[in-house]
């Protein structure tokens, strides 16, 4: 195994990998803080973020074919189709970057997205390890509909829990943040519809594979942080 010798810590917590970290699944419904905790995990580790939902979004904004098919669907709170989804993830786990792993984060959403990615990672050195973060409904409303995001630097605040030093502005690049267009009640319902019905069997498929670990996502980031950490040093050993 290819030996990782960075010794980063979480919130003062060392923490030594002995291998590369590999590729690293979060998972969870919809606000628990995947996004969040990618971020940190990118930190330190130092590989990247892999969210289908940043990739579908960045689409969107170009007007690609794929984003202008995603555009309808995502603003409904649905799945957009496994296929197209796949080849957007099949061109992204190409780039040189996730040689040493990658964290993905909203993929994969179905069962038939899971099947996909176990045929994609067979040939692969290290397993996946997949981490889900538990949060409850109300705190994941709460959560939705209080995200803002930074358009220029992608940091995450929420007006309840994490809010920015001055309201409506990014602590790093003073960009006025914005509200995803889906982060509404409305849509939330529909998209904790679609995670029951299609998503929650993906966490049970990757809980049967075992390398599966669920952390407590209703604490501070840095503890959550830590946790998911703890859990990942835990199942390479
Ligand atoms: P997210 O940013 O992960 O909450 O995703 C936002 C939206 O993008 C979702 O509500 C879906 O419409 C779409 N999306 C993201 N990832 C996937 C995926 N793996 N499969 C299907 N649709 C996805």
């Amino acid at each position: 195994m290819i030996s990782y010798s960075a010794v980063s810590t979480v919130k003062g917590r060392a923490t030594d990998l002995k291998t590369v970290p590999g590729p690293i699944l979060l998972l969870g419904a919809p606000g628990v803080g995947k996004g969040t905790q990618a971020k940190e995990l990118v930190k330190l580790w130092g590989i990247p973020q892999i969210s289908t939902g940043d990739l579908l979004r960045a689409n969107v904004a170009q007007g690609t074919p794929l984003g202008c098919t995603a555009k309808e669907i995502m603003a409904r709170g649905e799945l957009v189709p496994d296929s197209l989804v796949e080849e957007m993830a099949e061109h992204r786990l190409q780039q040189p970057d996730t040689a040493n792993g990658y964290i993905l984060d909203g993929f994969p959403r179905t069962l038939g997205q899971a099947e996909w990615l176990d045929g994609r990672l067979a040939s692969e050195a290290l397993p996946l390890v997949a981490v889900s973060i538990q949060v409850d409904y109300n705190q994941l409303l709460r959560r939705i509909t209080g995200r803002r995001n930074c358009p220029a630097c992608q940091a995450i605040y929420n007006v309840y829990v994490n809010p920015p030093k001055q309201d409506g502005f990014c602590d790093v690049d003073g960009a006025a943040l914005v509200q995803r267009t889906d982060d509404t009640e409305e849509v939330f319902r529909e998209r904790m519809r679609a995670y029951e019905a299609l998503t929650a069997p993906v966490v049970e498929h990757y809980r049967a594979q075992g390398r599966f670990a669920e952390v407590n996502g209703d604490r501070p980031i840095g503890e959550i942080a830590a946790g998911i950490v703890a859990a990942v040093e835990q199942l390479r050993r």
